[in-house]
């Protein structure tokens, strides 16, 4: 559930009507719903809630507007990085060290230093080649760093491709052949402390099968590292729950089916359980407000070209993505259309023979569920600018990214050959 819906014939984010923000801010334009990431942050940890002191950390890439992870934060939320960028924001936000998870499979020596000097909970190393790096860092500066190896659990995900992880053939995770050398040889390097074991397979997964399968498999790594002596502390499941993305899309499973398959699956691990849910979290919180360019007409359907692009929105063109598109203003009049950008790409495509709302020039439309992996992927493609970002909090609502100008924020004098 979220909280954008119609109130007297138009959409509403909570209390502020779209066209209020659309008329302030222009469009295309990112609108986030504070009570939406509030109940699904609250969803999530009640779904946990029967394991023991579990730490839920927010993958910051799906969304790290600064107030997003304030809201988060205010929830207890910790955070899952992937860089140190992501490391920056989630402290300026006032997620604690001791609540963050350092994910990602090519962190460099100078990121390691500065999460180690913060003293976060656990580097999730994806290598001992990786271990090594982390090693010689912490002796240099004296200190200890703890870690945990990502296991690939070569499982089908059951997801697109390009959001598949857990595979033999993606580049995530050591397989579980190599697992216990890794760990071994990862025990007698200075500077590292083994405390756990992490898995993560794949994002928008509709089924808990997969990830059952992956945790039994980790669960299987844990008796055999704890019978060659390891002393393991945290073993964090990853994130990767689907959220609907609306008619005819695979319903994915109840955070509380999630949570009742964890507590079965992990029974007797006597481990901290950690997780890192991105899209579960900040997907339905976010939708992209957009106004229509003009209809031009089609061989067989209008084409509908609106003012956002896939520079803003990339993941039809990336993933072949559904979004639900959404009049803000319906007439109650249904089509079926193709539904553009303006970018100079055959890919910058949003949908093609949707049955929706029919719009003009200038009517408002909405691309729902775009909270996870919208904003966070955005470009200059085109030299179009950043697309802004609103929070709405009840009837108030303030900008929280606003539109950049790449070429403005980018500018340097030219070089002295061309400026004679
Ligand atoms: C992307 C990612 C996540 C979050 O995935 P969602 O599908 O958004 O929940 C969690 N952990 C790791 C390691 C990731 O790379």
């Amino acid at each position: 559930m979220d909280h954008f819906d119609y109130r007297y014939g138009q959409m509403f984010c909570e209390d502020v009507p779209l066209e209020t923000i659309a008329s302030e801010i222009g469009t295309p334009v990112y609108v986030y719903s504070t009570a939406t990431l509030v109940r699904h942050a609250r969803a999530i940890i009640s779904a946990l809630a029967m394991l023991d002191d579990p730490l839920v950390a927010f993958a910051v890439k799906a969304n790290p507007n600064p107030a997003v992870l304030a809201t988060l934060a205010g929830e207890g939320l910790g955070a899952d990085i992937v860089s140190i960028g992501e490391y920056r924001r989630a402290r300026a936000a006032g997620i604690a060290p001791s609540k963050i998870l350092f994910s990602g499979v090519g962190k460099g020596a100078t990121e390691m230093a500065e999460a180690l000097s913060g003293d976060v909970l656990q580097f999730n190393l994806e290598s001992i080649e990786e271990a090594r790096t982390l090693s010689q860092v912490a002796s240099s500066v004296g200190g200890t760093a703890r870690i945990a190896f990502r296991l690939n659990p070569d499982v089908d995900a059951g997801t697109h491709a390009k959001i598949t992880t857990g595979n033999a053939d993606n580049k995530f995770g050591i397989p579980a052949n190599q697992a216990m050398e890794a760990f071994r040889a990862a025990r007698e390097l200075p500077g590292l402390e083994v405390t756990g074991v992490t898995v993560h397979i794949g994002s928008q997964l509709t089924s808990l099968a997969p990830l059952e399968s992956a945790f039994v498999r980790l669960g299987e790594l844990i008796a055999g590292l704890r019978s060659d002596g390891f002393n393991l502390k945290i073993a964090d499941l990853g994130g990767g729950l689907g959220v609907p993305y609306g008619p005819g899309q695979p319903e994915p499973p109840s955070p509380d089916a999630y949570g009742q398959m964890v507590a079965r699956v992990t029974k007797g691990w006597n481990m901290r359980l950690a997780f890192e849910p991105g899209r579960l979290i900040s997907g339905n919180a976010g939708v992209l407000l957009a106004r229509v360019v003009r209809v031009k007409p089609g061989e067989s359907r209008p084409w509908v070209i609106v003012d956002a692009a896939m520079n803003d929105l990339m993941r039809p063109a990336l993933y072949d993505a559904y979004h639900h598109i959404e009049a803000v203003r319906p007439s109650g009049d249904r089509t079926v259309a193709n539904v553009v950008g303006p970018v100079c790409e055959s890919g910058d495509t949003f949908a093609m023979a949707r049955e929706m709302d029919r719009l003009k020039e200038g009517d408002l439309l909405v691309f729902r569920t775009a909270g996870a992996y919208g904003a966070a992927m955005s470009n200059g493609y085109n030299s179009r600018e950043l697309t802004p970002e609103i929070l709405v909090n009840g009837d108030n609502w303030a900008l929280v990214r606003r539109r950049i100008d790449l070429a403005e924020a980018s500018a340097m004098p030219l070089p002295g050959w061309l400026s004679a």
